[in-house]
């Protein structure tokens, strides 16, 4: 799968893909992930990619050419599934909106910054809008770095254990269940005797029930989605 990832900042992107599971992806060759400067793609002076609002009014709205030329020049090499805008106005992401990213094969994530971008941006250019949250960020790149990750790590082959990603919070609509390692008595919090115990299907049990008291207490929600409470 290929994500190419454009930013007015994207420094602030290009360590965290050098780390950890996403860094493994694409070592291993199952994510291409790009990143792309929009001051490359500027025409004007000094590389200005932003400028003031029509109407007036504060901060800067990034401007749609540079914009328009790269996703142009993008999708002038290949076909793209999405061309996502990163916003706090977008379709909240949720786990689902992960695992339907994640059957694409190429997708555009676009960052905002400043005071956003230039409307036509979204309405003429933009396929899709994703919010990370109810809160608003200075930028679109952790937003983007947050969707990059949250898709890669359900790549078929991503994780060494597959288990693992399926018994993840969110995946079967309860939250995960708590988890313990050595040592198994510390300071006097014991680790739950059933998880001692060897015994796999008393084991099986006590984390479906805990996933589902977990989910009762915390995200009652959840479970109210799928009209079981
Ligand atoms: N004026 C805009 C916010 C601009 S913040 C508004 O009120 O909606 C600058 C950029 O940061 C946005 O364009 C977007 O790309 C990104 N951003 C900020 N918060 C975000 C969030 N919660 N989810 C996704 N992207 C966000």
């Amino acid at each position: 799968m290929r994500i190419d990832i454009i930013s007015a900042v994207p420094d602030l992107i290009s360590s965290f893909l050098e780390h950890s599971i996403v860094q493994r992806a694409r070592s291993k060759g199952i994510m291409d992930i790009q990143l792309h400067d929009l001051h490359d793609y500027s025409t004007r002076k000094f590389r200005q990619i932003d400028d003031a609002p029509y109407g007036g009014g504060s901060g800067m709205v990034l401007g749609i050419e540079p914009i328009d030329r790269c996703i142009t020049a993008l999708k002038s090499e290949r076909s793209y599934d999405e061309v996502i805008f990163m916003s706090p106005d977008g379709q909240p992401l949720t786990q689902s909106v992960c695992h339907r990213l994640t059957l694409k094969q190429n997708l555009i994530i676009l960052c905002g910054h400043y005071k956003g971008v230039d409307e036509r941006v979204r309405t003429g250019l933009c396929t899709m809008e994703i919010s990370i949250g109810d809160y608003v960020l200075s930028g679109g790149e952790l937003p983007a770095a947050v969707l990059t990750d949250a898709i890669t790590r359900l790549q078929p082959g991503v994780l060494s254990d597959v288990q693992s990603a399926l018994s993840d919070s969110f995946q079967d609509g309860l939250l995960s269940p708590p988890v313990y390692t050595r040592p198994a008595v510390y300071r006097d919090w014991a680790v739950p005797e059933v998880l001692r115990s060897g015994h796999e299907t008393q084991i099986d049990a006590w984390r479906h029930e805990q996933a589902l008291m977990r989910t009762k207490l915390r995200r009652p929600d959840l479970l109210a989605d799928q009209g079981d409470v």
